[in-house]
């Protein structure tokens, strides 16, 4: 097989990476049909040999994702990052070894033949970016200012000659933060070059948020209008002679919301989900099922909804303040997030004709 560069490159994707509250592994998010694991392996293309450590349970779905890149080996990892590493290490090969975290896709090619060339001639190259903010350390309650111009930001990839680097991962048993210490433990020095400040290490939530762009769902429903039943629309009993027939409490509205949310969350709808013919919705309320909705988009966020309700009568508009009202609140969100107007058909249709009631909805969420 024909290679570029000389070296192999460690990825260290067996963390659980939870911070991102995601509900499974961060380096598994998709953003363009792309994972964020197979975004980083990319920037190493050339590359002798690329390693990706895995959890032992992401292990079927990491082979699938590299199927098609000939120069990836996928192995297990270990409990944590050293013993990750250790166990990747046995499959390195050529003169160089970078460790590079999965979850920083946006590292530069720049650096990774920075962090290259300097391991060649150093035998080390470790990135790092200066503090852009005041730092303190704290011992219980009490602060203290520290001098921000001797502290570093470590970033990875972090480069070294592979034989010492496996010497000094034999040498040094327990765990350390990185590879750089595990290197210096070994009695080693490390090589400093500069990072940089976009290749950050996707950890929280809002970075994936922010970075991943929104997607939209749309949701309609439309139910019957029928003598002795309530009227209940967004979770609010209205005076009516008249309430909608169905298999829940059939809130028109709190439906079409719910389609909406699960449509932008790409699930299947609430008619799958919460079907009829299940005894068990027998008069639910959909409000309730709303809270499930809920549960099941997370940790998607909504930046705003937009609703219409079409009813020839009763008449809404005095009522539709405390419809938002009840729609935010069981969707965790300010109610400036949620619109919703009422209108009628102008006589025209089943909603004209006054024997039913429908409601659409729109929702913007982020990923
Ligand atoms: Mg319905």
């Amino acid at each position: 097989m024909k290679y570029l560069i000389d070296a192999s490159v460690i990825i260290a994707a067996a963390g659980a990476g939870s911070r991102a509250r995601l509900g499974y592994n961060k380096i598994l998010y998709s953003a363009e049909d792309k994972t964020v694991v197979r975004a980083t392996a990319e920037k190493f293309f050339g590359f002798r040999k690329i390693i990706v450590a895995c959890a032992d349970a992401d292990l079927p779905l990491m082979r699938d994702i590299f199927a098609d890149m000939e120069n990836v080996t996928v192995v297990i990892g270990g409990e944590t990052r050293t013993q990750t590493v250790r166990n990747a290490l046995r499959y390195a090969e050529g003169e160089i070894t970078l460790v590079h975290d999965g979850a920083r896709p946006f590292v530069s090619r720049e650096l990774i033949e920075k962090c290259v060339t300097e391991a060649l001639v150093n035998g080390s190259a470790v990135p790092c970016v200066s503090a852009d903010c005041a730092i303190r350390s704290a011992r219980g309650s009490v602060t203290e200012a520290l001098d921000r111009k001797n502290i570093y930001f470590v970033q990875t990839p972090q480069a070294f000659e592979t034989q010492a680097l496996k010497e000094a991962y034999s040498s040094c048993l327990g765990d350390y933060a990185d590879d750089a210490e595990v290197f210096e433990k070994s009695g080693r020095e490390c090589h400093i070059v500069e990072g940089e400040r976009t290749n950050v290490k996707l950890t929280y939530p809002d970075q994936f948020f922010n970075r991943f762009g929104m997607k939209i769902g749309t949701g309609y429903d439309v139910h019957r209008l029928v003598g002795g039943r309530k009227l209940v629309l967004g979770g609010v009993q209205i005076d009516y002679e008249k309430g909608l027939l169905g298999h829940s409490d059939a809130d028109v509205l709190v439906h079409a919301v719910m389609d909406a949310l699960l449509s932008a969350a790409g699930l299947p709808d609430i008619g799958v989900l919460f079907p009829d013919s299940d005894p068990q919705y027998e008069g639910i309320s959909s409000m309730e099922l709303l809270s499930r909705v809920m549960k099941a988009i997370h940790p998607i966020q909504i930046i705003s909804l937009s609703a219409v309700i079409m009813a020839q009568r009763p008449k809404l508009s005095t009522i539709i303040p405390t419809i938002r009202q009840s729609l935010a609140a069981a969707m965790g969100i300010d109610k400036s997030k949620v619109n919703v107007s009422a209108t009628t058909t102008e006589n025209l249709g089943i909603v004209g004709d006054g024997e039913g009631i429908a409601a659409a909805a729109e929702v913007l969420v982020t990923l």
